[in-house]
């Protein structure tokens, strides 16, 4: 709250004066959180919702987050749908490929802990076994409202941890 109070009174500051002091890292920080581009990375069923919210009804491009077929070219993986034992190297290579700072949300029962399918031999059973995550959002499937919320919880994450340390 004190780090969206802070970018208020920068941006009121810059409406009055035309200028403004600030450190470097509420720049960076207010520059990627306006531009988180996103893997596409879809599993299974909650890949669906993870689309529906990039159509135009949710429209996630108008936080910023703009979807990448590369993880080179990519900061966030959403991890949407059922982890399988075969799909884990791929998962941990794509998540090794992205430059830092990188960032994880794990989408749905399944990425969260297995769900539907935790007893299954062929599940793993949780995302955050392979690769840190930063924000969960449950629900089989999340809505893509649901979705939305988890990208704005990380952007609120990026404003109060810091870009830089990371
Ligand atoms: Fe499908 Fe539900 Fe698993 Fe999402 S959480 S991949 S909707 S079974």
């Amino acid at each position: 709250a004190d780090k969206e109070a802070t970018a208020r009174a920068m941006g009121e500051e810059l409406a009055d004066k035309g200028f403004l002091l600030t450190t470097t890292d509420d720049i960076i920080n207010w520059a990627r959180t306006g531009s988180l581009h996103w893997m596409t990375f879809g599993l299974a069923c909650c890949a669906v919702e993870m689309i529906h919210g990039a159509m135009p009804r949710f429209d996630f491009e108008r936080f910023g987050t703009a979807p990448r077929a590369s993880p080179r070219q990519a900061d966030l993986m959403i991890v949407a749908g059922t982890v399988t034992n075969k799909m884990a190297p791929a998962i941990r290579k794509l998540y090794d490929q992205m430059p830092e700072p990188r960032y994880v949300i794990s989408m749905g029962s399944c990425a969260n802990g297995g769900g539907y399918y935790h007893y299954s031999y062929s599940v793993v059973r949780g995302v955050d076994r392979l690769i840190p995550v930063d924000v969960y959002v449950p629900g089989c499937p999340p809505t893509a409202e649901a979705l939305l919320y988890g990208v704005m919880q990380l952007q609120r994450k990026i404003r109060r941890t810091g870009t830089i340390a990371r």
